[in-house]
């Protein structure tokens, strides 16, 4: 259990998504006063499937909620990628969780469990006070220098904050003022996804990826039972260029679910279940540069500070332990500027090498560099075969790889 922390602070977080709540609760258990600021009036629980992993357990373990989220998903203990039928269907690589560590595993989770079992705790814990329908803006320094959270529109400046952690999201505009930010950056590719029941379970066990040069991605997650119960579930991801998203409803239907199911037979209980273009959505991702992730007041978390692109299931992972590293180093600080550097410190490496990996391996899955496919169907299916390289590559799976030479991330016990 943490301990009540010597600094009582007035903190401000901007945001409810998988980072602010989970900070929220951290701090609010510090002992501190926190008010959790929320865009959305009402926020729900609508989401991709989203992989949950060994990394992001630990922190739920320590909130108190792995159980209730991991009863609500589905045990992933491998990831497979393979090509598709008409090129082949040639497996490339099958990475286990066992390979690492005995008894290790992922889970694939509808993102609106753990949405809601973060922010269902949050919201009751005391300590934290909820404001929702507030869309803020942009901070303002007081004379004293603690910190302000300004409304968009009305420039309504709310509360007179020790500390602000901004969690809102790839999108913020919360880093304009910091001189730190390097870049922001949307990706030319994104995923048109849909959640389906998998009425027969027949997708169990493991992540199933099909790929057809560096155009075609195609990938099935078991996903649990929603939020609200229910039967259990698949997601559905297809890769697709973001300028190719206008385009997508003039599409013929039945011949792109024709495409699919040639190339991913095994996707046929999912494609029965599209009726229409409707039945899927589509997400951008972004990819943010800053460091260090904070100035003497604010503290800038999961998505905000770091987004990625979602090639290795890192992004709500990364996130969680962004929020146990940032309380971890508000323990037992003499300052909130001392408490805020030393967490940027501390999570330099680890986020810098999952930002690397994670824009060297995007263009061999989604871009128009077609020649990497096949380096990376040979190529792939060769280095894995090497006991040490395969070692290291289930520890990024797993999100507790520093690089290839360093000891593994120590997770929370
Ligand atoms: C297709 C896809 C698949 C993914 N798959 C995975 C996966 O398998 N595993 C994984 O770990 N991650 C995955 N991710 C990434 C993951 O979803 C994100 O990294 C994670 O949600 C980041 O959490 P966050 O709390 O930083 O931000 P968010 O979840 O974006 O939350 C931000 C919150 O801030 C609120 N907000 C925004 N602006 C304001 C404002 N101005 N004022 C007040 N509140 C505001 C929002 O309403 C929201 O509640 C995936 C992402 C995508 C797009």
């Amino acid at each position: 259990m943490l301990r009540p922390h010597p600094l009582k602070l007035d903190v401000a977080v901007v945001g409810t998504g998988t980072v602010g709540s989970a900070s929220a609760l951290f701090l609010a258990r510090q002992g501190h006063r926190v008010t959790l600021y929320e865009k959305v009036v009402e926020p729900g629980t609508a989401g991709a499937g989203i992989m949950l992993q060994p990394t992001g357990m630990a922190v739920l373990r320590q909130l108190g909620l792995e159980q209730q989220v991991v009863s609500q998903g589905d045990r992933i203990d491998r990831l497979w990628v393979q090509t598709a039928q008409t090129a082949g269907g040639r497996k490339i690589m099958e990475l286990e969780y066992e390979q690492l560590q005995k008894g290790l595993f992922g889970v694939g989770l509808h993102r609106g469990v753990l949405f809601k079992a973060l922010y269902d705790a949050a919201r009751t814990e005391a300590g934290v006070t909820l404001r929702t329908g507030l869309d803020i803006e942009d901070l303002h320094t007081f004379k004293d220098g603690s910190q302000g959270a300004i409304e968009r529109g009305t420039r309504t400046v709310h509360g007179k904050h020790d500390l602000v952690v901004v969690a809102n999201g790839a999108r913020s505009s919360l880093r304009d003022d910091t001189a730190f930010v390097k870049s922001v950056e949307r990706y030319e590719w994104g995923a048109l996804w849909a959640i389906v029941p998998d009425l027969e379970n027949r997708f169990t066990g493991r992540l199933f990826q099909t790929v057809r040069g560096t155009r075609r991605l195609i990938g099935l997650l078991p996903t649990g039972h929603g939020p609200e119960g229910g039967p259990r579930q698949v997601s559905f991801f297809y890769s697709l260029r973001g300028d190719q998203l206008d385009a997508f409803p003039t599409w013929d239907f039945e011949k792109w679910k024709a495409e699919v199911l040639a190339d991913v037979p095994e996707s046929a209980p999912v494609l029965e279940q599209l009726g229409s273009h409707e039945s899927l959505l589509f997400s951008h991702y972004h990819d943010v540069v800053m460091w260090p992730w904070n100035t003497e007041r604010v503290v800038y978390l999961g998505d905000a500070a770091h987004a990625m692109s979602p090639q290795l299931g890192q992004g709500c992972n990364l996130a969680l332990l962004d929020a146990w590293f940032f309380a971890q180093a508000l323990k037992g600080a003499t300052s909130v500027a001392d408490a805020l550097f030393r967490y940027s410190r501390e999570r330099r490496w680890h986020l810098s090498w999952y930002q690397f990996i994670t824009r060297a391996l995007t263009p061999f899955f989604q871009s128009d560099l077609t020649w990497l496919g096949p380096l990376r169907d040979y190529g792939m299916s060769q280095v894995v075969k090497v006991p040490w390289v395969r070692k290291q590559m289930v520890a990024a799976m797993a999100g507790v790889s520093r690089g290839p030479f360093m000891d593994l991330l120590k997770l929370p016990d």
